[in-house]
């Protein structure tokens, strides 16, 4: 059972949407910043042949870390909207408790409660810069 309601879902899912399209943009805008907008189109078409070798390449030479933190959140908001429909979403991944709706709704990609959350960052020190 969810403690969400269909309006908290369609809030949330309307949340994911809007963080998803700012988003792309912030990561168009960093390549084209860096003058290589051929490559935001690359990456737009999604396009498999050997350009993914020449865009990882660019990739290294701009700011990699901030472009990588963005494309993960990409995949998280992604993975977040496949599941938004689902049951079990938004309800902790470790202790299982009802994340709060206002967490979903500014953190959508959240799996855990607030609570679970702060131990998995004490305990995975340094690896990830929590935006969840
Ligand atoms: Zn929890």
């Amino acid at each position: 059972m969810s403690h969400l309601s269909p309006d908290d879902l369609s809030t949330i899912r309307a949340a994911i949407q809007s963080q998803h399209e700012l988003l792309v943009k912030q990561v168009h805008n960093d390549l084209d910043e860096s003058g290589r907008t051929q490559y935001a189109e690359v990456l737009g078409r999604a396009s498999g042949d050997s350009s993914d070798e020449a865009l990882a390449v660019t990739l290294g030479d701009l700011s990699a870390a901030r472009l990588g933190h963005e494309m993960r959140h990409l995949y998280e908001l992604e993975y977040a909207l496949q599941r938004v429909n689902a049951e079990g979403f938004g309800s902790c991944a470790e202790c299982g408790a009802a994340i709060p709706v206002a967490r979903l709704i500014a953190n959508p990609a959240a799996t855990r409660c607030i609570a679970c959350q702060e131990v998995y960052e004490k305990t995975h020190h340094g690896q990830s810069h929590g935006s969840i």
